[in-house]
């Protein structure tokens, strides 16, 4: 059995530094809003060259709480993508916005900057690209169109820990950005966990007062907030796998490049990298046409494998009604034909050398 990510083999690494720091946290009795929360948040806040990072419960949670403090409200419009996870769509619902979804571009599945253009109205307030699959999106372009539109610019960041373009990290570039440690992603925690980064002093009052019940000073509360907070717990497990996360995603890298070196000459379209800056691939996810039969005959071998994702944000029961008779093509043509197969810092050369062979025995005869 291959999984799609191996969390053991990164455990086995690491387990005596996490067991030590987690056994002083329940000695000490700090679980909420601890020492390692405050150190997690300096020490992501440095590693991705920004002022602030803010620890929050999940990543969903992030882009909530970014939205909210970048001032976008009811009825506002905001641009993304409809071939991303469902929480960047709910992000916009929960602050009563409207999500508008525009296409993607089909080499880099993400958002497409000549789409965001067009889908600009008066109401429009903010554009939320997704670096998806660990693909930075195409943010000079985008951060061109924000400014002289006058909208606001957040990222979801939530698959792409350490993903860099043109020399900055993503999540640097925007007004403000989300990132999720949920368990399986490129930096992942052991429960749920996210952070809202910002070079705004102004917007980081805000979050931080959010995130925990509207409240600076204990029982003085000035807001409506959440309860929102990065866990203690989760700090100590993400400060020891920060400290490795170029590593990590350096074998990602290394072990997505075997990949597209074995499937090279197959008829189907292994990921594109443009050159401008580190995929990180959270995902390594190929098209073909022959999807359905890749995904069976890899299934039969145990191999971890999956459809990220097969309904696009437009078709799904939540959103089909408001977006009827949206025709999203690149989006929908790749939906058809995606999959993405195991990666991660711990899956040695030889499992990836028999994924490729099923692939190719699919494929070849
Ligand atoms: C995982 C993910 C989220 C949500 O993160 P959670 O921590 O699970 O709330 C949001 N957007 C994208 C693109 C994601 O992959």
């Amino acid at each position: 059995m291959i999984p799609m990510v191996n969390l053991k083999a990164q455990y086995a690494e690491i387990k005596d530094e996490i067991e030590q720091g987690l056994a002083e946290t329940i000695e000490k009795c700090a679980f909420i809003l601890g020492p390692n929360v405050q150190a997690f948040e300096q020490e992501a806040a440095q590693y991705l060259g920004l002022k602030h990072a803010i620890g929050v419960a999940s990543g969903t949670d992030a882009l909530h709480l970014a939205l909210i403090a970048e001032g976008i409200e009811a009825d506002d419009e905001v641009i993304t993508t409809a071939f991303t996870f469902i929480a960047t769509a709910e992000a916009i619902k929960y602050v009563g916005a409207k999500p508008v979804f525009v296409d993607i571009d089909p080499k880099t599945f993400n958002i497409s900057p000549a789409a965001i253009e067009q889908a600009i109205t008066p109401l429009t307030k903010a554009v939320m690209p997704v670096h998806l699959f660990g693909q930075p999106a195409e943010m000079a372009a985008i951060a061109r169109i924000c400014s002289r539109h006058n909208l606001k610019l957040i990222e979801d960041c939530c698959q792409s820990f350490g993903a860099s373009i043109n020399g900055k990290q993503t999540g640097a570039i925007g007004d403000a950005a989300g990132f999720s440690f949920f368990p399986s992603k490129n930096l992942g925690a052991f429960g749920d966990g996210g952070l809202v980064v910002t070079n705004s002093d102004e917007s980081a009052a805000k979050i931080k007062k959010l995130r925990n019940h509207g409240s600076d000073v204990r029982y003085y509360h000035d807001v409506i907030g959440y309860n929102s907070r990065l866990d203690e717990m989760q700090a100590v497990v993400l400060r020891v796998k920060l400290k490795r996360i170029d590593q990590y995603n350096q074998a990602r890298r290394r072990a997505a490049h075997l990949y597209s070196q074995l499937l090279a000459d197959l008829p189907l379209t292994t990921p594109f990298e443009d050159g401008l800056g580190e995929h990180v691939y959270h995902q390594y996810t190929i098209l073909s046409d022959r999807r359905d039969e890749l995904l069976k005959a890899l299934q039969a071998k145990q191999i971890g494998c999956a459809v990220y994702y097969p309904v696009p944000l437009h078709r799904q029961n939540v959103f089909k009604q408001e977006c009827a008779g949206l025709r999203l093509p690149a989006t929908e043509a790749v939906a058809a034909n995606c999959l993405s197969l195991p990666v991660c810092p711990f899956l040695e050369d030889h499992l990836i050398r028999e994924i490729a062979g099923v692939i190719r025995e699919v494929l070849t005869v």
